[in-house]
Formats: structure tokens, sequence, C-alpha cells
């Protein structure tokens, strides 16, 4: 065999089926997709063309872009501090999808690699990638999927509905949209499990069904891209930015996880907690509260992310968990009793729409098995409202108010070793590079005004 042939990402007959494939859905051109450490997603757009040859050679991007912010600034540092070097973005064929409400395109998630053709270090994806393929290695896999809020505006900026919270009046102005969008994500293969208009004016939320946690990764990244394409259609635009009006409601990306292991969802059938998460269920729940504080900088990543995370706004303030507790950063759901064994789940409230959902749903898992390994224990579940609560009540359930800001947040995850180990040192220091830039940046800026600004990035 030509050694040329034996180093190749696909073999030729997997890419030949991709292509066709495509090819028998109508699509001209590929949009590749990336999301950066800013929780931004950038695009590379190939002809069906150049698919083989982006599947055997790759697509060139800067490797800077591992640094960029939200404002497309770069915060030099070491490896990521020189004009030189490339990336090579690959598609993940098996990912690939037609997008029928854009007749002639087709989407695919990026994977980075380096020239050599090693995965790339700081390829947010691989790293989910391999925290799901190590769980699975120990008999554990996971479910997971992301809520998609959102804020629609028309043209002129205004919000494309006035409320009431989940109203028909709100509904009705937006018909056809609603009908388009999903129409668009079950041609996208996206699975819709409910739509409605939400708590603050023009917001709007979509439910899909929970996946394995790479496509759930994946679909959210597509279901904004869909609904951003379908918005603009009808004469909208589509902003999930943590805060698009300020003093609202902000957009959060609440992350469901459950955990499972021989086939058998390990968050019900229990007797660790009333209702019943098995003892590896409970454990996992621990260790993820555990890293909760050190994970913001991930989880809620800019600095008008903290504008939202803010007590009563149902956002998850609170590092603690409780059984259905909306103001907990960790809100166990058990489910109704007919449909617990697959439904009952964790959700994770803390996590906003500018958070890359590669990186957040790796350090959620991560946490998670950490806290398995080490039998963590539970405190008891807090019911109430965590705000409220005494400081001797505070200890007992072990509540902590999440950090305030963006500086602080990163201060911590610059010192969380699992988010180190998880990440590697490089990923993990372009991140904190960003986050200290982005913070340092915010220090002297209205919050507002950042919030505007961050309204068309996300
Ligand atoms: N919009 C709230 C948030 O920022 C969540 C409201 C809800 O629970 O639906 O997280
Ligand atoms: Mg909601």
């Amino acid at each position: 065999m030509n050694p040329a042939d034996a180093m190749r990402v696909f073999d030729p007959q997997d890419v030949a089926d991709a292509y066709a494939r495509l090819k028998d859905a109508g699509t001209r051109l590929i949009v590749m997709t990336m999301v950066d450490n800013a929780g931004i997603t950038r695009v590379k757009v190939i002809p069906l063309r150049r698919f083989e040859s982006a599947a055997t050679g790759g697509v060139g991007m800067s490797t800077l872009w591992a640094v960029a912010g939200g404002d497309d600034q770069f915060a030099a540092v070491p490896p990521y501090d020189s004009p030189s070097g490339d990336l090579r973005l690959f598609p993940d064929l098996t990912a690939a999808r037609p997008l029928p409400s854009s007749p002639g395109y087709a989407w695919v998630p990026a994977v980075q690699y380096e020239q050599s053709l090693e995965i790339s270090a700081g390829c947010q994806r691989s790293v989910l990638r391999s925290v799901v393929e190590n769980a699975r290695s120990m008999g554990f896999e996971f479910r997971t999927v992301f809520e998609s809020e959102m804020t629609l505006l028309n043209r002129d900026g205004t919000p494309a509905h006035s409320g009431p919270a989940h109203s028909a009046r709100a509904l009705l102005p937006l018909e056809d949209f609603t009908l388009a969008l999903v129409e668009a994500l079950d041609g996208a293969g996206i699975d819709v499990e409910q739509v409605h208009p939400e708590y603050s004016p023009g917001q709007f939320e979509v439910a899909v069904a929970p996946r394995d946690p790479l496509t759930a990764a994946d679909e959210v990244v597509l279901l904004r891209y869909v609904a951003r394409q379908v918005a603009r259609r009808h004469g909208l635009d589509v902003s999930f930015a943590p805060v698009v009006n300020p003093g609202a409601a902000g957009n959060g990306a609440h992350t469901h996880v459950s955990v499972w292991r021989d086939g058998e969802n390990l968050m019900q059938n229990g007797s660790v907690t009333e209702p019943g998460m098995r003892a590896d269920g409970a454990a996992f729940t621990a260790g993820i509260l555990d890293e909760l504080p050190r994970l913001l900088a991930v989880l809620a990543p800019t600095a008008a992310s903290y504008e939202r995370l803010k007590p009563n706004h149902w956002s998850g303030a609170f590092a603690c968990w409780g059984v259905e507790n909306r103001e907990a950063a960790l809100r166990f759901i058990p489910g109704t009793v007919s449909v617990r064994r697959s439904s009952a789940n964790l959700e994770v409230k803390t996590v906003d729409g500018a958070a890359n959902p590669y990186l957040a749903t790796a350090l959620l898992l991560a946490s998670g098995m950490r806290g398995i390994e080490r039998r963590l224990e539970l405190p008891p579940p807090v019911q109430a409202d965590p705000a409220g609560l005494s400081e001797v009540e505070r200890d007992k359930h072990r509540v902590i108010r999440l950090p305030e800001d963006l500086a602080r947040a990163t201060e911590l995850f610059a010192g969380s070793e699992l988010a180190r180990s998880v990440l590697g040192d490089t990923l993990h220091g372009a991140l904190v590079a960003v986050r200290e830039r982005a913070a340092r940046s915010a220090a002297t800026r209205d919050v507002h005004e950042l919030a505007i600004e961050d309204r068309f990035r996300y």
C-alpha cells in the first residue's frame, strides 16, 4: 500500500458513500461548523465537489481561532501567539445532514486536526468524544440535551412578541415562524418535543429529544443555524445571547443529563434520594455539584452571562440541588412515573446560550464521572428558594452562591484540576486567556452595553 493511503482520516469508501448521500439529497454547498472557545460558531463553506478533498486533506483555518473572543480579537497565549501555523478542519462524515429548509445546503460539524493528522489539542468536539469514550470503557453511557431559549427580534430591534409569557397571545404573531421552524428542524433530523413563547419580550423556547452527548451538542449547533435561517425568512432576527433585554429574564441553555449502565437509567429506580436515584446516579450528581463553581467560566462564558445568572431568575445562581427546584443550579427531574425509567434526569440550569456546548457537556460529564469514581455523597436536597436560607441551612445543604462575575469565575476555572486534566494544558490555557481578556475588557464597560453587543454574536 502507498504510505500516503495509510495516512488518512477516513476510509475512501466511507467518503464516497457520504458524498453520494449528500449529492442525492441535492447538496451543492456544505457548511462546516466549529464552536470556538468564546462560544461563537465559526463556519467554512465548501462546494460539494470539494468534499473528497476536504475529507482527505482538510480545510485550512488559522490556529489563532482558539484564542478568539466574541469581539474577534485574539488573546495571544502560547502556542497561540503566532500568525504562523494551520489547523485542518475535517468534516465528521457520519454527522453530515442535508438541510431541506436551505435548499442546496448541507451541514457538517468539523473535527480539528494538525497537518500531521493528529487531532488538535484545541479540538473542543474531540474532548467531548473522549470523555464519552472513557466513560463507555468503564460501562457508563449518557443521554443529554440542551434546551434552546432565544429572543426573537423584529428588523427594527423590537421584540417579536410582548408576552404574556407562555400565552396564546404571544404565540399568534409567531405562528408562521413556529410552523416553519418545527418543519425545518424536522427536515434536519432534529426531534422537536415542544415549543412555546417564554418569559421575557420576544423570548421563545424549543425543546428537543435527548441524544448521545456528541449528537446532542451537534444538534444544538445545528438548531441555532436553522433557527437563524428560518427567522430571517420571516423578517426576524434571533439571539441566543444570555441577556438580550437587560433587566428581563435571560436565555439559558439548560442541559439535561442522565447516566446509564447496562441499559438502565441510574437517575431512577434507586433509594439514595426520594424519589430515588441509584447510588451511582447520586454520586454523579454530587460530582457535578462539587465542581460547578470552578466550571462556571465555561458554562456562563461572557461578562453579560452574570446579568442572567441572578437569584430569582430560574437560572441556577446557587450551586445546590433539589427535586424539581427551579432555583437550584441542579434540578433533579424524577419525571412522570409512567416514563420515569427513560426520562429521569438532572437539569443543569446554569449553562447559557453563549457556552460552547461541547466543552460544557464534556466538563459536566467528567465531573459526574469523578463523583462516581470517588463515591461522592450528596447533601440533602434544597426544596426552598436557596436565596432565603439561613447560613446554618446553607451549610447543611452545601449551598454556594456561584461567582458573580466573569473575573472571579475565571480565577476558579484556572484553578480547576479537573478542567485541566479533561481539556489538557493547551486548551485549558487558551480558555483561561480568552476569559481573562474578556473580563479585563468588561471591567471598564457598562454591562448592559456589553449585553447589547453580544445580542448579535450569539
Ligand atoms: N430563562 C431562564 C434562564 O435564563 C429559565 C426559565 C425557565 O426555567 O424556563 O435560565
Ligand atoms: Mg425555559
